[in-house]
């Protein structure tokens, strides 16, 4: 086996659909390689965010040509600190805020813009720019980074990935019902995979996983295996 050291530096994409795990995976992985975790869905959210405190209309729609021209005035940054990374917007932790309902409920439409969708992607390609980073979204391993070493798709049954949200949701104190939490994965899968602009869908060289069965832990498993088999081939 490699050692951390030695390892040459590699870019990790993790893609899939909602709830499908990504980010815990990720987040381990990340540990495991010391490697940067970035949580692009975070970055969506917090412009959702945004979009929803400054250019609301009258009639409680997102007046999108407003956030389109102001989408320079969103600064995106993730700190880590000991246990978890947390992201900011224009210098403020909004790593609670971003994961509401109401930015749930709009985020996968103002996603479909390409002017959103090239502003963000700019920012994760800078990110990534000096490699070893896990970064974990819809379309890192097609679009943002199509040259990855390694990349997986996640997937499993909506209404196991629906009920590990509502879970994580009541854990986190959000008073919630399950069936709005399913309605909501499944509506914003339809919508990420029916886009026009870098539509949700595996990567031709990225490995897909079925984790309907599998826990947290054995996702991790498996998937450490694969790139330290992966590295060392
Ligand atoms: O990952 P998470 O579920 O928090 O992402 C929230 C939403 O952001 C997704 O449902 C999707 O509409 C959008 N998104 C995206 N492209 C990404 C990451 C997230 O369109 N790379």
């Amino acid at each position: 086996m490699v050692s951390n050291q030695n390892r040459h530096k590699i870019i990790i994409t993790i893609d899939g659909k909602a709830s499908t795990g990504k980010s815990t995976l990720a987040k381990k992985l990340a540990r495991e390689f010391n490697y940067l975790h970035i949580d692009t869905g975070a970055m969506y959210r917090a412009v959702t965010f945004y979009a929803l405190k400054h250019h609301k209309t009258k009639k409680n729609q997102v007046n999108m040509q407003g956030l389109i021209k102001n989408l320079h005035k969103v600064h995106i940054e993730f700190k880590f600190d000991r246990f978890r990374q947390r992201c900011f917007l224009n210098g403020i932790d909004v790593e609670n805020q971003i994961r509401t309902m109401d930015v749930s409920d709009s985020v996968s439409y103002i996603s479909t813009f390409s002017q959103v969708r090239s502003y963000l992607v700019g920012l994760q390609r800078l990110m990534g720019k000096n490699k070893a980073v896990v970064m974990e979204g819809r379309d890192i391993g097609t679009v943002v980074f199509p040259e990855a070493e390694c990349k997986f798709f996640l997937i499993a049954d909506p209404k196991i990935r629906a009920k590990r949200r509502f879970e994580e949701l009541i854990q986190i104190g959000k008073k919630i019902d399950y069936n709005q939490v399913l309605s909501n994965v499944m509506d914003r899968d339809e919508i990420d995979q029916s886009r026009k602009h870098s539509p949700l869908k595996k990567a031709k060289d990225a490995i897909e996983i079925d984790v309907s069965n599998l826990n947290a832990q054995e996702v991790y498993f498996k998937v450490k295996h694969m790139i330290h088999q992966q590295l060392t081939s």
